[in-house]
Protein backbone atom coordinates (compact mmCIF):
# COMPACT_ATOMS: atom_id res chain seq x y z
CA UNK A 1 0.00 0.00 0.00
CA UNK A 2 0.66 3.29 -0.81
CA UNK A 3 0.95 5.74 2.34
CA UNK A 4 0.87 9.27 2.84
CA UNK A 5 2.18 10.15 6.27
CA UNK A 6 0.81 13.66 7.94
CA UNK A 7 2.32 15.16 11.28
CA UNK A 8 6.14 13.68 11.62
CA UNK A 9 6.79 14.66 14.87
CA UNK A 10 7.43 12.64 18.00
CA UNK A 11 5.00 10.08 17.22
CA UNK A 12 4.19 10.35 13.58
CA UNK A 13 8.12 10.43 12.31
CA UNK A 14 8.86 7.02 13.80
CA UNK A 15 5.36 5.12 12.99
CA UNK A 16 5.94 6.14 9.07
CA UNK A 17 9.59 5.19 9.64
CA UNK A 18 8.03 1.69 10.79
CA UNK A 19 6.27 1.55 7.89
CA UNK A 20 8.60 2.34 5.35
CA UNK A 21 10.94 0.04 6.94
CA UNK A 22 8.68 -2.85 6.54
CA UNK A 23 8.37 -1.93 2.63
CA UNK A 24 5.21 0.32 2.13
CA UNK A 25 6.43 3.70 0.69
CA UNK A 26 5.55 6.59 2.49
CA UNK A 27 5.44 9.83 1.64
CA UNK A 28 5.55 12.49 4.22
CA UNK A 29 4.54 15.97 5.21
CA UNK A 30 4.83 18.05 7.92
CA UNK A 31 4.52 22.00 8.74
CA UNK A 32 7.71 21.78 10.71
CA UNK A 33 9.29 18.72 11.03
CA UNK A 34 11.58 17.13 8.22
CA UNK A 35 12.79 14.21 9.98
CA UNK A 36 15.98 12.10 7.88
CA UNK A 37 14.88 8.80 6.20
CA UNK A 38 11.52 10.15 4.68
CA UNK A 39 10.60 11.05 1.44
CA UNK A 40 9.12 14.17 2.09
CA UNK A 41 6.15 16.46 0.12
CA UNK A 42 5.67 20.35 -0.41
CA UNK A 43 2.24 19.97 0.71
CA UNK A 44 -0.57 18.06 2.52
CA UNK A 45 -1.91 17.78 -0.54
CA UNK A 46 0.60 16.82 -3.11
CA UNK A 47 1.69 13.98 -0.03
CA UNK A 48 -1.76 12.39 -0.07
CA UNK A 49 -2.14 12.42 -4.18
CA UNK A 50 -1.41 8.89 -5.10
CA UNK A 51 -1.79 7.03 -1.71
CA UNK A 52 -4.10 4.27 -0.85
CA UNK A 53 -3.48 5.53 2.80
CA UNK A 54 -3.53 8.74 4.63
CA UNK A 55 -2.28 8.66 7.83
CA UNK A 56 -2.88 11.97 9.99
CA UNK A 57 -0.87 11.67 13.57
CA UNK A 58 -1.44 16.00 14.82
CA UNK A 59 -1.72 18.04 17.86
CA UNK A 60 -5.68 18.49 18.20
CA UNK A 61 -9.25 18.69 16.52
CA UNK A 62 -8.67 21.71 15.60
CA UNK A 63 -5.82 21.01 13.32
CA UNK A 64 -7.26 17.80 12.07
CA UNK A 65 -10.30 19.79 10.65
CA UNK A 66 -7.69 22.06 8.58
CA UNK A 67 -5.67 19.27 7.59
CA UNK A 68 -8.67 17.36 6.24
CA UNK A 69 -9.92 20.01 4.36
CA UNK A 70 -6.51 19.80 2.23
CA UNK A 71 -5.84 16.87 2.10
CA UNK A 72 -9.54 15.14 1.23
CA UNK A 73 -10.01 16.59 -2.04
CA UNK A 74 -6.74 15.62 -3.46
CA UNK A 75 -7.01 11.98 -2.16
CA UNK A 76 -8.07 9.00 -4.84
CA UNK A 77 -11.29 7.98 -4.63
CA UNK A 78 -11.67 5.16 -2.63
CA UNK A 79 -8.63 5.76 -0.38
CA UNK A 80 -8.68 5.52 3.56
CA UNK A 81 -8.05 8.55 5.21
CA UNK A 82 -7.05 7.14 8.69
CA UNK A 83 -6.45 9.73 12.15
CA UNK A 84 -4.14 8.48 14.65
CA UNK A 85 -3.97 12.05 16.89
CA UNK A 86 -5.45 12.03 19.73
CA UNK A 87 -8.91 14.68 19.07
CA UNK A 88 -12.33 15.18 20.51
CA UNK A 89 -14.96 12.71 19.70
CA UNK A 90 -17.01 15.07 17.52
CA UNK A 91 -14.05 16.20 14.99
CA UNK A 92 -13.57 12.74 14.47
CA UNK A 93 -16.89 12.29 13.59
CA UNK A 94 -16.98 15.43 11.23
CA UNK A 95 -14.06 14.78 9.34
CA UNK A 96 -15.27 11.21 8.73
CA UNK A 97 -18.53 12.11 7.51
CA UNK A 98 -16.26 14.64 5.23
CA UNK A 99 -14.62 11.87 4.07
CA UNK A 100 -17.08 9.57 2.79
CA UNK A 101 -19.03 12.49 1.29
CA UNK A 102 -16.12 12.44 -0.76
CA UNK A 103 -16.32 9.10 -1.79
CA UNK A 104 -13.60 8.21 1.23
CA UNK A 105 -13.28 5.18 3.88
CA UNK A 106 -12.39 6.96 6.95
CA UNK A 107 -11.21 5.61 10.83
CA UNK A 108 -10.33 7.32 13.84
CA UNK A 109 -7.38 5.12 15.39
CA UNK A 110 -5.88 6.75 18.24
CA UNK A 111 -3.44 5.10 19.98
CA UNK A 112 -1.81 4.10 23.09
CA UNK A 113 2.04 3.07 24.00
CA UNK A 114 3.71 6.46 24.06
CA UNK A 115 6.78 7.62 22.15
CA UNK A 116 8.39 4.02 23.00
CA UNK A 117 5.83 1.84 21.64
CA UNK A 118 5.68 4.11 18.59
CA UNK A 119 9.59 3.61 17.59
CA UNK A 120 9.56 -0.43 18.91
CA UNK A 121 6.14 -0.74 16.69
CA UNK A 122 4.01 -1.78 19.90
CA UNK A 123 1.58 0.50 19.92
CA UNK A 124 -2.13 -0.28 20.92
CA UNK A 125 -4.66 1.04 18.33
CA UNK A 126 -8.24 1.75 19.26
CA UNK A 127 -10.27 2.25 16.06
CA UNK A 128 -13.42 3.66 15.16
CA UNK A 129 -14.63 3.07 11.17
CA UNK A 130 -16.32 0.64 9.24
CA UNK A 131 -14.89 -2.80 8.93
CA UNK A 132 -13.93 -2.57 5.65
CA UNK A 133 -11.72 -0.11 6.30
CA UNK A 134 -10.43 -1.17 9.54
CA UNK A 135 -9.91 -4.48 7.14
CA UNK A 136 -7.45 -2.40 4.59
CA UNK A 137 -5.81 -0.67 7.66
CA UNK A 138 -5.04 -3.77 9.47
CA UNK A 139 -2.10 -5.03 8.07
CA UNK A 140 -0.35 -1.54 8.40
CA UNK A 141 -1.41 -1.30 12.35
CA UNK A 142 -0.16 -4.70 12.56
CA UNK A 143 3.35 -3.18 11.52
CA UNK A 144 3.19 -0.08 13.74
CA UNK A 145 1.41 -2.08 16.55
CA UNK A 146 1.30 -5.04 18.62
CA UNK A 147 -2.90 -4.70 18.76
CA UNK A 148 -5.52 -3.17 16.51
CA UNK A 149 -9.07 -3.34 18.73
CA UNK A 150 -12.02 -2.23 16.30
CA UNK A 151 -13.82 -0.67 18.83
CA UNK A 152 -17.23 0.36 16.69
CA UNK A 153 -18.47 3.22 14.43
CA UNK A 154 -16.89 6.64 13.87
CA UNK A 155 -15.68 8.49 16.95
CA UNK A 156 -15.66 4.95 18.78
CA UNK A 157 -11.62 5.22 19.02
CA UNK A 158 -11.34 8.39 20.80
CA UNK A 159 -14.21 7.35 22.82
CA UNK A 160 -12.07 4.55 24.00
CA UNK A 161 -9.19 6.70 24.10
CA UNK A 162 -10.23 9.28 26.35
CA UNK A 163 -11.74 6.98 28.65
CA UNK A 164 -8.68 4.95 28.72
CA UNK A 165 -6.46 8.59 29.72
CA UNK A 166 -9.59 9.05 32.03
CA UNK A 167 -8.39 6.32 34.75
CA UNK A 168 -4.89 6.89 33.69
CA UNK A 169 -4.68 10.51 35.52
CA UNK A 170 -6.91 9.14 37.57
CA UNK A 171 -4.94 6.01 39.22
CA UNK A 172 -1.56 8.30 38.68
CA UNK A 173 -3.17 11.10 41.27
CA UNK A 174 -4.05 7.96 43.50
CA UNK A 175 -1.56 6.47 43.49
CA UNK A 176 0.82 9.85 43.96
CA UNK A 177 -1.25 11.11 47.09
CA UNK A 178 -1.06 7.26 48.26
CA UNK A 179 3.15 7.67 48.02
CA UNK A 180 2.74 10.66 49.73
CA UNK A 181 0.70 9.50 52.57
CA UNK A 182 2.75 6.92 53.43
CA UNK A 183 5.93 9.03 53.48
CA UNK A 184 3.95 10.85 56.16
CA UNK A 185 2.98 7.35 57.74
CA UNK A 186 6.56 6.14 57.62
CA UNK A 187 6.00 3.09 55.50
CA UNK A 188 9.19 2.79 53.36
CA UNK A 189 7.87 3.34 50.04
CA UNK A 190 9.71 0.09 48.66
CA UNK A 191 7.44 -1.88 51.22
CA UNK A 192 4.18 0.28 49.74
CA UNK A 193 5.42 -1.12 46.37
CA UNK A 194 5.90 -4.50 47.20
CA UNK A 195 2.50 -4.69 48.67
CA UNK A 196 0.29 -2.37 46.46
CA UNK A 197 1.58 -3.93 43.74
CA UNK A 198 0.61 -7.01 44.01
CA UNK A 199 -2.66 -6.60 45.98
CA UNK A 200 -6.05 -4.62 45.09
CA UNK A 201 -4.63 -1.04 45.08
CA UNK A 202 -2.29 -2.02 41.71
CA UNK A 203 -2.61 -0.21 38.54
CA UNK A 204 -0.26 0.20 35.35
CA UNK A 205 0.47 4.08 36.82
CA UNK A 206 2.29 1.99 40.01
CA UNK A 207 3.43 -1.51 38.32
CA UNK A 208 4.80 0.02 35.40
CA UNK A 209 5.15 3.50 35.52
CA UNK A 210 6.07 4.03 39.00
CA UNK A 211 6.01 7.85 39.90
CA UNK A 212 8.38 7.08 42.84
CA UNK A 213 12.43 7.29 42.03
CA UNK A 214 14.28 4.08 42.50
CA UNK A 215 11.11 2.17 42.62
CA UNK A 216 10.14 -0.51 40.31
CA UNK A 217 10.75 -1.08 36.80
CA UNK A 218 12.38 1.88 35.12
CA UNK A 219 10.63 5.14 34.50
CA UNK A 220 10.71 8.63 33.26
CA UNK A 221 10.79 9.37 37.61
CA UNK A 222 14.38 7.31 37.42
CA UNK A 223 15.20 10.21 34.49
CA UNK A 224 14.53 13.41 36.32
CA UNK A 225 10.78 13.22 35.24
CA UNK A 226 11.64 13.99 31.52
CA UNK A 227 8.99 12.97 29.46
CA UNK A 228 8.03 10.05 28.67
CA UNK A 229 4.15 11.37 28.69
CA UNK A 230 3.90 15.36 29.50
CA UNK A 231 1.95 16.71 31.89
CA UNK A 232 0.02 19.06 29.81
CA UNK A 233 -0.76 15.98 27.18
CA UNK A 234 -2.25 14.41 29.97
CA UNK A 235 -3.93 17.42 30.83
CA UNK A 236 -4.82 17.89 27.09
CA UNK A 237 -6.72 14.47 27.26
CA UNK A 238 -8.49 15.01 30.57
CA UNK A 239 -9.85 18.31 29.05
CA UNK A 240 -11.37 16.50 26.56
CA UNK A 241 -12.62 13.64 28.27
CA UNK A 242 -14.62 16.55 30.65
CA UNK A 243 -15.67 18.00 26.92
CA UNK A 244 -17.44 15.02 26.07
CA UNK A 245 -18.61 13.88 29.83
CA UNK A 246 -20.62 17.23 29.85
CA UNK A 247 -22.17 16.53 25.77
CA UNK A 248 -23.67 13.63 27.24
CA UNK A 249 -24.54 14.69 30.75
CA UNK A 250 -21.91 11.60 31.95
CA UNK A 251 -21.03 12.15 35.72
CA UNK A 252 -17.23 11.83 35.84
CA UNK A 253 -16.06 13.71 39.48
CA UNK A 254 -12.82 11.48 39.36
CA UNK A 255 -12.18 12.85 36.07
CA UNK A 256 -13.02 16.50 37.08
CA UNK A 257 -10.90 16.73 39.98
CA UNK A 258 -7.74 14.92 37.73
CA UNK A 259 -8.27 17.22 35.42
CA UNK A 260 -8.44 20.03 38.19
CA UNK A 261 -5.53 19.02 39.54
CA UNK A 262 -3.46 18.42 36.75
CA UNK A 263 -4.06 21.97 35.36
CA UNK A 264 -3.44 23.65 38.51
CA UNK A 265 0.10 21.49 38.01
CA UNK A 266 0.81 22.23 34.41
CA UNK A 267 0.24 26.10 35.25
CA UNK A 268 0.98 26.72 38.51
CA UNK A 269 3.13 24.02 39.88
CA UNK A 270 6.11 23.60 37.57
CA UNK A 271 4.53 20.89 35.66
CA UNK A 272 4.89 22.37 32.17
CA UNK A 273 7.52 19.83 30.45
CA UNK A 274 7.67 17.11 32.93
CA UNK A 275 6.56 13.55 32.50
CA UNK A 276 2.69 13.47 33.74
CA UNK A 277 4.25 11.19 36.61
CA UNK A 278 5.92 14.36 38.26
CA UNK A 279 2.79 15.09 40.04
CA UNK A 280 4.36 13.19 42.88
CA UNK A 281 6.06 15.93 43.56
CA UNK A 282 3.45 18.65 44.40
CA UNK A 283 2.14 15.93 47.19
CA UNK A 284 5.50 15.61 48.65
CA UNK A 285 6.41 19.03 48.11
CA UNK A 286 2.99 19.66 50.01
CA UNK A 287 4.38 17.72 52.73
CA UNK A 288 5.73 19.73 55.96
CA UNK A 289 7.74 17.12 57.31
CA UNK A 290 9.61 17.85 53.57
CA UNK A 291 9.56 21.28 53.36
CA UNK A 292 6.64 21.78 51.98
P1 LIG B 1 4.15 16.43 18.20
O1 LIG B 1 3.81 17.83 18.58
O2 LIG B 1 5.53 15.92 18.44
O3 LIG B 1 3.81 16.20 16.63
C1 LIG B 1 2.76 16.83 15.95
C2 LIG B 1 3.30 17.25 14.58
O4 LIG B 1 2.24 17.80 13.80
C3 LIG B 1 4.39 18.33 14.67
O5 LIG B 1 5.58 17.89 14.05
C4 LIG B 1 3.78 19.52 13.92
O6 LIG B 1 4.73 20.30 13.21
C5 LIG B 1 2.81 18.81 12.99
N1 LIG B 1 1.77 19.70 12.47
C6 LIG B 1 1.06 20.66 13.13
N2 LIG B 1 0.18 21.24 12.29
C7 LIG B 1 0.34 20.63 11.08
C8 LIG B 1 -0.30 20.79 9.83
N3 LIG B 1 -1.29 21.71 9.64
N4 LIG B 1 0.11 20.00 8.80
C9 LIG B 1 1.08 19.08 8.98
N5 LIG B 1 1.72 18.88 10.15
C10 LIG B 1 1.34 19.65 11.19
O7 LIG B 1 3.06 15.53 18.95
P2 LIG B 1 3.12 13.94 19.18
O8 LIG B 1 3.67 13.67 20.53
O9 LIG B 1 3.68 13.30 17.98
O10 LIG B 1 1.55 13.63 19.29
C11 LIG B 1 0.72 13.58 18.15
C12 LIG B 1 -0.65 13.11 18.58
O11 LIG B 1 -0.54 11.84 19.21
C13 LIG B 1 -1.36 14.03 19.58
O12 LIG B 1 -2.71 14.09 19.24
C14 LIG B 1 -1.13 13.32 20.91
O13 LIG B 1 -2.14 13.61 21.86
C15 LIG B 1 -1.16 11.87 20.49
N6 LIG B 1 -0.42 10.94 21.38
C16 LIG B 1 0.81 11.29 21.83
C17 LIG B 1 1.48 10.39 22.68
C18 LIG B 1 2.85 10.74 23.20
O14 LIG B 1 3.32 10.03 24.12
N7 LIG B 1 3.53 11.74 22.68
C19 LIG B 1 0.89 9.17 23.03
C20 LIG B 1 -0.36 8.83 22.50
C21 LIG B 1 -1.01 9.75 21.67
Amino acid sequence: MRVAFIGLGNMGAPMARNLHEAGHPVTGFDTAARPEGLALADSAAAAVADADAVITMLPNGDILRAVAGQVIPAMKPGAVLCDCSTVDVDSARAVADQARAAGLEALDAPVSGGIGGAQAGTLTFMVGGSDQAFATMRPLFDIMGQKAVHCGDSGAGQAAKICNNMILGVTMIATCEAFALADRLGLDRQKMFDVVSTSSGSSWSLNSYCPAPGIGPKSPADNGYRPGFAAELMLKDLDLSQTAAAAVAAETPMGNLAQRLYRQFVDHENGRGRDFSAILTRFVEKDPENGG
